[in-house]
């Protein structure tokens, strides 16, 4: 850590209460708060107590005075061809339509809203109208499945729902309202009323009399509707968003309100080096935290334009995000690992044909970033790429480089150091030791958790306390992710906790093995699991996908390449890491938000069931492996 930001860390450390009262000041408070912090009850932190104030406010009606007529929201979608934009002023009028129609619905503060919806500008009016009202939102992701949707709507019991007669997704039609139905259907505690923002995609689209409500009319009778926003207490719940489920259950993260606002302003100029009137393009899904983080509440807080865009990275053709950096220039992107591999499998003459000049940093999260892709979309673009390490339940980045703090050097691999807020401790996991530099610990803060981080899981303080805050003697929150910190104090994710191998009693972290098989210049991507093995205990098997995937036709082929794969781990790691089989695919099994399934390779590796699949995105993907790892046949 250079000097100037290992003070300013040190100090959000040591000085929390002042540090974070100074942050404060970044937004609108209708009532000053009083204690900054109230941490009476570990590990439950309430940030400015007693202040009040309201995200739509902070998010809209406070920029209209000085930035009315400036761009807050640019929607484009390549499924439909649609595209506009919507100044502060517009999008502030839409906002006060959508809150007076689901007024008049009877939603108050406190009530629950299920969003389900495609990345349009209504699902973002909705959003905001939630938080106008005061009404808790719950975006689950479109196109899950209806049965994840039950659960969903089971767990938050939300008053009413939005939803769009469907979704589209590389030019399918989803059908989004069919998948409420069912989903109410199979629910114990429907909502009232569905609203429907009715995009004419679905001809066979069917309405339930007295409960469905289409949008369009609703809107036009409240043109002028001037709803007032609704004062919070800084720690009322503003939404619950379910984590993505790659792990097991979901869990429903609560966020407060002015924790909230604070931690993602103060982020848009120390991680993301923004000023109000920039503009940001964030490709990944309001669905997901990073979209409610960085697509909606982020930038429009900042008083900056942000970008929305409902489309795959590939279509029309591999080019579409460098012509929406050109036509809006956005300063910075934020995108994850998957995408960009997704785009380097692609011909780089793309890339060439736009100018991408107004991008100053690409910012990626999600999962690994390994080096080979680090550097090629860095060299390519031409800018800054920073990964940043974090997860739902906080919000906001851990890791990261905070370059509008001090410009200081960034590693190849690694999300750079704990962000200001952030207590971190990486210890062992038995005896829970801080563990030396270069060994491996498990990722972890001392609560209080900064603002911004969730408070507790929706209705379930225990769940809350026993998930997170139990794993070590002391009371520490676990982030269930391994690393390392290196002797200049930069951290390198290995992986989960639970996608550790044990391969003859040593250690193997899936991150280490898979970037090790990246290394090689015909490999496109890998994941690795542990599979049983009656002398090991574990076997390392890796499914790697190659740039070309003609390579592996022939035996011949298949043969030379698995061979220099495992010669590849041997030359990085050593034998013991190297795989006991290499299965070539053509498609890893992930969830929507680009994660790999490694649960469930793993259990398809050892000829097991599955278990939950309803965040894949492309079953085809695990027919693919289905077929990789059956038995051969007999000739
Ligand atoms: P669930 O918690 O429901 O199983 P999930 O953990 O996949 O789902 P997210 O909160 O979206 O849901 O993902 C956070 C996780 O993603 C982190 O805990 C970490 O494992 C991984 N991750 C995020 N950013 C990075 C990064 N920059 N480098 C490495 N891993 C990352
Ligand atoms: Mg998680």
């Amino acid at each position: 850590m250079g000097d100037s930001y290992q003070a300013f860390h040190r100090r959000s450390i040591e000085d929390r209460e002042a540090f974070w009262a100074e942050q404060a000041r970044r937004i609108d408070w209708h009532k000053p708060f009083g204690p900054v912090l109230d941490y009476r009850r570990p590990p439950f932190a309430k940030w400015f107590v007693g202040g009040e104030t309201n995200l739509c406010h902070n998010a809209l009606d406070r920029h209209l005075a000085e930035r009315g007529e400036q761009p807050a929201l640019i929607y484009l979608s390549t499924e439909t061809g649609q595209q506009g934009s919507y100044t502060y002023r517009q999008l502030h009028a839409e906002v006060n339509r959508c809150a007076a129609v689901m007024q008049g619905l009877g939603v108050k503060k406190g009530d629950r809203v299920l969003v389900y919806m495609p990345m349009i500008a209504e699902a973002v009016f909705a959003i905001l109208a939630c938080a106008r009202l005061g009404a808790i939102h719950s975006v689950v992701f479109g196109g899950f499945a209806s049965h994840s949707l039950a659960a969903r709507i089971d767990d938050a019991r939300p008053k009413l729902m939005v939803t769009s007669d469907a979704g589209m997704r590389g030019g399918k039609v989803i059908p989004y309202k069919h998948l409420v139905d069912e989903a109410i259907r199979l629910s114990a505690t429907p909502p009232e009323k569905v609203l429907i923002c009715n995009r004419g995609l679905d001809p066979g689209m069917s309405w339930v009399a007295g409960r469905d409500l289409d949008y369009a009319p609703l809107r036009e009778a409240h043109l002028n509707a001037q709803v007032p926003v609704a004062w919070l207490e800084s720690s009322e719940p503003s939404y619950i968003l379910y984590t993505s489920g790659t792990t097991g259950k979901p869990k429903g993260v609560q966020r407060d309100t002015g924790g909230h606002a604070v931690a993602l302003a103060a982020s848009m100029e120390y991680i993301f080096c923004c000023d109000p009137g920039d503009t940001m393009f964030c490709t990944s899904d309001i669905g997901w935290a990073v979209g409610h983080s960085y697509i909606i509440y982020g930038p429009l807080l900042r008083g900056m334009t942000t970008v929305m865009y409902e489309g795959l990275p590939i279509q029309p053709d591999p080019g579409i995000w460098w012509r929406i950096v050109e036509q809006h220039r956005p300063k910075v992107m934020f995108s994850s690992p998957t995408a960009v591999r997704v785009l380097k499998k692609q011909d780089p003459a793309y890339l060439k044909q736009y100018d991408v000049g107004s991008l100053r940093y690409l910012f990626l999260a999600g999962e690994p970033l390994d080096e080979p892709t680090a550097r090629w979309i860095s060299q390519e673009l031409g800018v800054e790429v920073i990964d940043n390490y974090w997860q739902t339940e906080t919000g906001w980045p851990i890791l990261a480089a905070t370059p509008g703090i001090e410009k200081l050097p960034r590693k190849f691999g690694s999300p750079s150091f704990p962000v200001y807020g952030y207590d971190m401790r990486l210890l062992h996991e038995q005896t829970g030791e801080p563990v030396g530099a270069n060994e491996r610990g498990v990722v972890t803060i001392v609560p209080p958790l900064p603002p911004g981080c969730m408070t507790t899981v929706w209705g379930d303080d225990e769940r809350f306390v026993q998930t997170y805050f139990s794993g070590f003697r002391q009371q520490v929150y676990s982030t269930f992710d391994w690393a390392t910190r290196d002797a200049d104090g930069y951290y390198f994710i290995l992986g989960r906790t639970d996608d550790v191998i044990n391969v003859a009693g040593h250690r193997l972290g899936t991150r280490e093995i898979e970037e090790a098989i990246s290394t090689h210049p015909a490999v496109a991507e890998a994941a690795v699991v542990g599979t049983r093995d009656p002398v090991k205990g574990q076997a390392v098997t890796a499914f790697v996908v190659l740039k070309d995937a003609t390579q592996t036709q022939t035996e011949a082929g298949a043969a030379a390449m698995e061979k220099a794969v495992m010669a590849t781990v041997d030359e990085q790691l050593g034998a013991i890491a190297r795989p006991a089989q290499v299965h070539f695919i053509t498609l890893l099994p992930k969830t929507r938000s680009g994660k790999v399934l490694r649960r469930s390779l793993q259990a398809l590796a050892e000829r097991r069931d599955p278990g939950d699949l309803t965040t894949l995105d492309d079953p085809t993907a695990l027919e693919q492996v289905r077929a990789a790892v059956a038995p051969p046949r007999k000739k």
